[in-house]
């Protein structure tokens, strides 16, 4: 989000009021300033900080959306995640989004990207992480074509066409960070198990 304000900006100068990427960048420095606290907290607990942090730092509409995203599944958020479990906490929270949003898919916004990035978790198998980055990317490319439905876009009407929607582009960034995280912790512990297994 910090390295990515500027684009995230341009996105929301052509459909919007130009803020998205300070509001990312405000609220994701707060997050960064606070890592030594909530990195020793569960990891429902984590995330139900970082929500709040999101509340209060991203302001316009996009706080309190991305904010209610990381509460909710701080509030479901398993002890010991499986991929179904993680799913099942990430569906929860997108319906808490949509129902603060008012909003669903097919509107111009960030639940375009989230709900097929979930549909992807889901579904599982193999490449699951290549394919989640490779969903949230094609996502937020089909909101380009779409008519804004909420936020401010939707004020443009038809002039919203053409365009990527920035929240996507934010819920993309997220979603691929997360990922990549995740594949190069998992690279880790396999290479530990290797470790361990050679001893
Ligand atoms: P604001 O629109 O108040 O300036 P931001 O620019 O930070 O806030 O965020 C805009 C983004 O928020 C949009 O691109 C869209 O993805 C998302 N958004 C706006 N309204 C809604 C809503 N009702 N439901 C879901 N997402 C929304
Ligand atoms: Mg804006």
């Amino acid at each position: 989000m910090v390295t990515h304000a500027e684009e995230l900006t341009a996105l929301d100068q052509a459909i919007g009021d130009g803020d998205h990427g300070l509001n990312m960048k405000r609220g994701f420095e707060a997050v960064l300033a606070e890592l030594d606290k909530t990195a020793g907290l569960p990891m429902h607990e984590a995330l139900k900080a970082v929500g709040m942090t999101l509340v209060m730092k991203v302001g316009g509409a996009s706080g309190p959306l991305y904010g209610t995203l990381f509460m909710a599944l701080g509030k479901t958020f398993p002890e010991s995640p499986t991929r179904a479990s993680v799913a099942q906490a990430f569906s929860a929270a997108i319906d808490a989004v949509k129902a603060r949003g008012k909003s669903d898919v097919q509107m111009k916004t960030m639940l375009d990207v989230l709900m097929p990035v979930l549909s992807t978790l889901n579904e599982g198998g193999e490449d699951l992480y290549a394919r989640l980055r490779a969903s949230a990317e094609s996502a937020a490319a089909a909101t380009v074509p779409m008519l804004a439905v909420r936020g401010r876009a939707s004020f443009l009407g038809a002039r919203s066409v053409g365009h990527m929607d920035p929240g996507a582009r934010s819920s993309w960034l997220m979603i691929q960070t997360i990922v990549d995280v995740l594949e190069r912790e998992g690279l880790a512990m396999k290479k530990d198990e290797n470790r361990a297994a050679s001893k």
